[in-house]
């Protein structure tokens, strides 16, 4: 526990508290904050709240007085917890990863970057090249993927639009020698859409400049906390840097303007014909995808459709051609974004790595995924982001509050339960197997016939009707469509969109269209478009499957390291460094479970071993203990050798595990045996 900080901070870590409550925890918080010490403990989870200002806490100085210490030995900082995780990987051979979590705009992608950057400050001391190399790419990354994958919100000016889980690989000294980077869905409609005051991805507005083609986006096109000029240089120089060729750089402005271009195409009628009515833009399209003028055209206004044996091409309506052209813009997009992350990916693979001469390579995985978030109208998009938040608050649960009290029975360690919501039942409502919200979707997006949002919803109000969490505008008094009493808070949704969202349909024309570019970086982001429309799966997993399971592949990969946890606050809506909204703030510290943390974590054991390991490090420190021990068990004599030390009031004797209340005494535990 960081004792050496001055009262006048309030307490570094919650559990030093005098009374666990609501009061005692905003009041510490909030003078915490205005002090300008923006992170806390409870033990050994960091809380964070987000400055809105520069700090200065994250220089070189800095960085060497975290190299190496232990956690409170110093101010709670997120470099402790990166050192930390650094550390358990690197003594214990054991694969870690931090998660960050928080709402939209607590400051999640600022911390992890921080992270990341410590993880490389203090890696490598021999300046081997490959291994700067390394560094040097996995930090440029974040630049890239956040060109790509971020955007302007109501929320937060640089929020992520996708979901980011980073593992860094370690040689056996401890040592980066590669990564990878698993991506979650990306919010996509934004490039077709956007809400009052929000803009669409980065990457748009920066080629815009580059490009000189500021008629595309109209009033926000500026916004004062981005610099969309510089930002382009940078992310230009990045890619350069990690290793994407010229041609690759130049195919991804080809389809950023592609994309921009789409987005002026409208379509008319003539008599019974659909005709495009720009056909100025049509030839630029054609030009920047390296194809056949009439290919693009007849893509945009023509389907093929098996029936049976025959093939035919059918005539889009003004209504279909347009959706068809959105369709294309999302896909080409969303494309383009899992093509940089795979071409990262190839980059940074660990390569020539052999177990058996360097020993186990080990890993620390970062996860920076969208936060919880309510919009004024909250769709599809919100929905995933939310539950992906509801699955994160689960692996929490069950990590932080439920396992250890679970492992304190087992151990038969006296200890008073403590209470806590358990969201388990969101989660299930969303995701169970024929029952959940997933499945209604899904089943909805199969039926014959008629396939729409409002059958979707009927299909909610028949089997959600009595759930506790879920309610309809038929049962309550309220102007959307289904609402979820979600862990952090009630969310209205709108069904509109929902099916076609799921569905996610690009027309096989368009895929073939691709396919037969000249250009062969374009070609090979759509390599299924040399299947013939007869070869076509009929029916691929819909987006809501492919994120349920991405979801939970995620939470296993999670639950299988040994996980180090950043919970971030956003102290008020409007960027204040000043404001410390208190309503706000009790909010998050609520839903977020940190006063249950409290409790737990007081109530707990700082550090647990079982006695045939305890004795084997330490039974040199006691004469009854060294070399060996003639005491009818391993059990009695941990007791004897810690009553020796006068630490018996700090520990508790489970039946095959020693729990030690404070890191102070196994510190000293650990300075005997230096001294020995
Ligand atoms: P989202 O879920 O929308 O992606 P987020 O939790 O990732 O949100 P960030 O983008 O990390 O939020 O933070 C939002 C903004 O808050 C940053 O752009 C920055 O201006 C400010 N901020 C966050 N953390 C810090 C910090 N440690 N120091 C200074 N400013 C910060
Ligand atoms: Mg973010």
């Amino acid at each position: 526990m960081a004792e050496h900080e001055s009262l006048e901070f309030g307490k570094a870590d919650f559990v030093l508290l005098d009374t666990v409550s609501m009061e005692e925890f905003m009041a510490n918080l909030k003078l915490r904050f205005e002090k300008g010490r923006i992170y806390s403990y409870i033990g050994e989870v960091v809380v964070s709240v987000n400055p809105y200002r520069a700090m200065n806490i994250y220089g070189r100085d800095t960085i060497e007085q975290y190299k190496g210490r232990e956690l409170y030995e110093r101010p709670p900082h997120l470099f402790a917890i990166a050192d930390a995780a650094y550390k358990a990987m690197k003594r214990r051979n054991k694969d870690t990863c931090i998660v960050i979590s928080g709402e939209s705009g607590a400051g999640k992608t600022e911390a992890s970057k921080y992270i990341m950057q410590y993880i490389a400050a203090i890696t490598n001391p021999n300046q081997r090249a490959e291994v700067e190399r390394v560094k040097n790419m996995l930090l440029k990354s974040n630049c890239v993927l956040e060109a790509f994958g971020n955007a302007k919100t109501n929320r937060n000016d640089n929020s992520s639009r996708f979901g980011k889980y980073m593992d860094i690989n370690f040689d056996f000294k401890g040592d980066p020698i590669g990564g990878h980077i698993n991506n979650y869905l990306l919010e996509k409609s934004r490039v077709i859409f956007q809400q009052e005051g929000e803009r669409s991805f980065h990457s748009f507005y920066q080629v815009n400049v580059y490009l000189h083609l500021c008629h595309f986006h109209s009033s926000i096109c500026l916004v004062t906390s981005i610099n969309d000029n510089a930002d382009f240089k940078a992310v230009a120089d990045a890619m350069k840097v990690i290793g994407f060729t010229g041609d690759e750089i130049q195919t991804v402005y080809k389809i950023l303007a592609t994309i921009l271009h789409l987005g002026n195409l409208t379509f008319g009628v003539d008599g019974d014909v659909t005709l495009i009515e720009n056909t100025k833009q049509v030839s630029v399209i054609r030009d920047l995808l390296s194809t056949k003028e009439e290919n693009v055209e007849k893509a945009l206004l023509y389907r093929t459709v098996a029936t049976g044996r025959d093939v035919i091409e059918k005539q889009h309506t003004t209504q279909e051609a347009s959706y068809g052209r959105d369709a294309l813009a999302k896909a080409m997009y969303e494309r383009l974004f899992c093509w940089i992350v795979g071409r990262i990916n190839d980059i940074i693979e660990v390569k020539n790595y052999d177990a058996r001469i360097h020993g186990k390579n080990t890993v620390i995985g970062v996860l920076d995924i969208y936060g919880f978030e309510i919009f004024q109208n909250n769709s599809f998009e919100q929905f995933c982001i939310n539950y992906c938040n509801e699955k994160l608050q689960q692996l929490f649960i069950q990590l932080v509050l439920k396992q250890e009290q679970e492992e304190y029975q087992r151990e038969g360690i006296p200890w008073k339960h403590i209470d806590y919501f358990n969201n388990q039942i969101i989660v299930d409502l969303v995701e169970q197997q024929h029952k959940g919200i997933f499945s209604i979707l899904d089943e909805a997006c199969m039926n014959v016939g008629k396939v729409t949002d409002e059958v979707f919803l009927q299909g909610l109000d028949v089997k959600l009707a009595k759930h506790a969490h879920f309610s309809s505008r038929k049962s309550l008094e309220f102007d959307r469509d289904f609402r979820i009493r979600h862990y952090a808070g009630d969310v209205a949704y709108s069904v509109v969109g929902f099916i076609d969202k799921n569905k996610d349909t690009l027309f096989q024309d368009f895929k073939r269209l691709l396919y037969n570019s000249s250009n062969p970086v374009l070609k090979g982001m759509w390599p299924e478009g040399k299947l013939r429309i007869t070869e076509v799966t009929k029916r691929p997993l819909t987006a809501a499957t492919l994120f349920k399971n991405s979801m939970i592949l995620l939470v296993e990969n999670l639950a299988s390291k040994e996980p180090y946890y950043v919970r971030c606050i956003k102290p008020n809506d409007v960027k204040s460094p000043l404001l410390f909204e208190h309503e706000r703030c009790r909010h998050q510290v609520e839903y977020l479970g940190l006063l249950e943390n409290v409790r737990v974590r007081r109530a707990g054991f700082a550090y647990r071993q079982t006695y045939p390991r305890f004795l084997q490090r330490y039974k040199m420190i006691s004469e009854f203990t060294w070399p060996n021990h003639d005491l009818p068990s391993d059990k009695e004599a941990v007791k004897k050798l810690l009553q020796g030390c006068r630490f018996d009031h700090d520990v508790a004797y489970g039946k095959t595990k020693v729990f030690i209340r404070t890191p102070r005494t196994l510190f000293s535990l650990e300075e005997q045996r230096a001294e020995m």
